[in-house]
C-alpha cells in the first residue's frame, strides 16, 4: 500500500452524464443511504442518448421491459420496444422518484480532470469552474458526438444541413428533394418518414444492412394492468426475453456460419416488401456475414425505399457542391436538403477530454494504440476513475442497461474496498490489465465483428475490437460482482 497525504475534495463522488449510466448509479448510491455526490450534466436535461436524439421514428432496439433498470421497473410501457419520448419520460420520472435532480449541475460541462497526487483526488475543470472529487465516475456514453461525413465541399452546401442527431424540427421537409446519406440504425428508422413527405428522397447508401423483420406492437391495457397488478409477470417477461438474446450469443462470438439462418428471413422479408423490383434488391442486399454490422428491425423501410418518389444510390459520393451531390460517375444529383444518419465518433472521447492520471501520463497517450481498460471500467495509472460504457462493454446482442448495472455493482464494491481499507484511492495493476485485453482480443478475433467481412465503427484503424463485449452478459455480471484485490493497488 503506498502512503499519500489526503484533504478534503469538494465531493467524495462526482458523476459525469445524467444518462442510463450517470442516473443508475446515482439512484444506486441513493438507495445505499449515499447523498454525498454531485452529477455534471452538460445539457439542462437528464436523459443523455434519449433526451438528444429526436429524429421521427427514433426507438430502441431492445425490448422495454429489458431496455429499464431493474430496480425501477415501469408496467406502463406503450409498446414492446419503447419510443424515444416515452424512454426520456421514463430516465427523467427515474430522476425525480430518487430525488436525483438536486444532486445534478446542469449545464456543466467537464473538460477536464487531473489526478492530484499529493492530495488524493481529481481536480475537474468544468464550464462552472473547478470541482475536485475522490472518485469520478464517466457515463457519457459511447455514441454522444455525432460525426459528419468529411465529404470534400459538404461546407458549400447552401441548402438545409443536419445530423439525425440534431434533427431540425423546424425545418419542413414537406416537398423537398431530400438526400440522406448513411444507412445504420438511425437512418433506417427516419427514412419511412421522410420518404412520405418527400418530393424526391436520394438515399446514398455506402454499405447495405441487414434487416429482420420487426415484431414491435402495442403493450395492450390489460397487459399493462396485469404488470402493475402483478409486477412478477413483468420480471418473468424481462428473463424470457434476456434468455431469448443470450441464445444469439454464439452465433456472433465463435460461430459465424449460424448467422445463415437469420440471413435466410431478411432475404425473404426483403422480396416480401419489394416483390418487384430485383434491382432495388440488389443493391440492398448486403455482402458480408450477418451481425458483422448491427442487425436492424424494419418493417417500413424497405416499403418506403420501394416508392417512386425513392432512389438509392451505391455509387460513392465525391463532392458535394451548393445545390447537389456529386456522385464518383459524375452525376449531380440536385437537393434542397441533406440529412446525415452517418454515426457517432466512437470509443476515445474520454482520452479527448483531457484526463492526467498518476505522475502526469494522459489517457491520450496511455490510449496511444486504442482504448483499453481492465472490464471496460478501470484504467491502470488512473486512480479513483471509473468508466461506465467503457471499452469493450458494448453489446451486439442485448440490452445496455444489463452492462450498465454490472459496472455500477463493480463501482460500488470499489468504493466499499477502499472505505474499508481505511484507504484513499484505488488503482489498476497494469499487468492485470494487459493480460485481459491480450485474452479479450484473442476472443474477439474469432466474432463476426472481425471475420464477417465489413468495416464497422466497433473496430479501430488497426482492425482491433475496442467496442464490443465478447461473449455472455452473464459472464461479464459475474466478473463485475466484486473487484478482485488481485488486480488492484490500494493508495493511503
Ligand atoms: P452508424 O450505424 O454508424 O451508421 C452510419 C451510416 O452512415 C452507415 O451506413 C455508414 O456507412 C454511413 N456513412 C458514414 N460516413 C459516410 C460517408 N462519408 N459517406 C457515405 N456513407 C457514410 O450510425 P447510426 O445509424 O447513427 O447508429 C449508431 C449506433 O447507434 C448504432 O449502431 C446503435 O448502436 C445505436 N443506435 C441504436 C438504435 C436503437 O434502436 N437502439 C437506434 C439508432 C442508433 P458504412 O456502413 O459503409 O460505414
Amino acid at each position: 500500500m503506498a502512503m499519500r497525504t489526503a484533504t478534503t475534495p469538494d465531493y467524495p463522488v462526482a458523476i459525469l452524464g445524467a444518462g442510463f449510466a450517470g442516473l443508475g448509479l446515482a439512484i444506486r448510491l441513493k438507495q445505499q443511504g449515499r447523498h454525498d455526490f454531485v452529477v455534471l450534466e452538460r445539457a439542462s436535461d437528464v436523459g443523455g442518448t434519449w433526451r438528444e436524439n429526436t429524429y421521427p421514428g427514433c426507438q430502441c432496439d431492445i425490448p422495454s421491459a429489458l431496455y429499464s433498470f431493474s430496480f425501477a421497473p415501469n408496467p406502463n410501457w406503450t409498446r414492446l420496444f419503447p419510443l424515444q419520448e416515452e424512454i426520456w419520460d421514463y430516465l427523467r420520472d427515474c430522476a425525480d422518484r430518487y430525488g436525483i435532480r438536486p444532486h445534478i449541475r446542469f449545464d456543466s460541462e467537464v473538460t477536464g480532470a487531473d489526478w492530484d497526487d499529493e492530495r488524493g483526488f481529481w481536480r475537474l475543470t468544468t464550464s462552472q469552474g473547478e470541482i475536485t472529487a475522490r472518485v469520478v465516475v464517466t457515463g457519457q456514453g459511447g455514441l454522444s458526438e455525432p460525426a459528419p461525413p468529411d465529404i470534400p465541399g459538404v461546407d458549400s452546401f447552401a441548402g438545409t444541413m443536419f445530423h439525425s442527431a440534431h434533427w431540425d424540427h423546424d425545418h419542413d421537409l414537406r416537398g423537398e428533394r431530400i438526400a440522406v446519406i448513411g444507412t445504420g440504425a438511425s437512418a433506417i428508422q427516419f427514412i419511412p418518414y421522410v420518404q412520405p413527405e418527400a418530393a424526391k428522397l436520394t438515399l446514398f447508401q455506402r454499405t447495405p444492412p441487414w434487416i429482420m423483420p420487426h415484431p414491435d406492437r402495442p403493450m395492450r391495457p390489460f397487459e399493462r394492468r396485469l404488470f402493475r397488478r402483478l409486477p412478477v409477470l413483468q420480471k418473468l417477461l424481462r428473463g424470457a426475453i434476456y434468455t431469448f438474446f443470450e441464445s444469439r450469443v454464439l452465433p456472433f462470438t465463435k460461430k459465424p456460419d449460424l448467422m445463415k439462418a437469420g440471413e435466410r428471413i431478411a432475404l425473404k422479408h426483403m422480396r416480401e416488401q419489394i416483390p418487384h423490383d430485383p434491382e432495388l434488391r440488389a443493391k440492398l442486399t448486403p455482402g458480408y456475414r450477418m451481425g458483422c454490422k448491427r442487425i436492424l428491425m424494419s418493417n417500413t423501410y424497405y416499403k418506403a425505399l420501394a416508392q417512386p418518389n425513392a432512389d438509392v444510390v451505391t455509387e460513392p459520393i465525391a463532392e458535394i457542391r451548393p445545390n447537389a451531390i456529386v456522385t464518383a460517375d459524375g452525376v449531380e444529383h440536385e437537393v434542397d436538403t441533406i440529412i446525415f444518419g452517418t454515426g457517432f465518433k466512437v470509443a476515445d472521447g474520454m482520452a479527448q477530454m483531457g484526463v492526467t492520471g498518476r505522475d502526469g501520463v494522459k489517457l491520450v497517450d496511455a490510449w496511444k494504440d486504442g482504448p483499453e481498460a481492465l472490464l471496460g471500467t478501470t484504467v491502470a495509472g488512473f486512480p479513483n476513475l471509473f468508466m461506465i460504457v467503457g471499452p469493450n462493454t458494448g453489446l451486439g446482442h442485448s440490452s445496455m442497461v444489463f452492462m450498465v448495472e454490472s459496472q455500477i455493482n463493480y463501482v460500488l464494491d470499489a468504493m466499499r474496498t477502499v472505505d474499508a481499507s481505511r484507504a484513499v484511492a484505488i488503482d489498476t495493476r497494469q499487468d492485470s490489465q494487459d493480460a485481459y485485453n491480450a485474452d479479450l482480443q484473442r476472443r474477439l478475433g474469432k466474432t463476426v465483428w472481425s471475420t464477417g467481412g465489413c468495416a464497422s465503427w466497433y473496430l479501430d484503424e488497426n482492425g482491433r475490437n475496442r467496442t464490443l463485449w465478447p461473449g455472455y452478459t452473464f459472464s461479464f455480471r459475474r466478473r463485475t460482482k466484486a473487484i478482485d484485490p488481485a488486480h488492484h493497488e490500494l493508495i493511503a
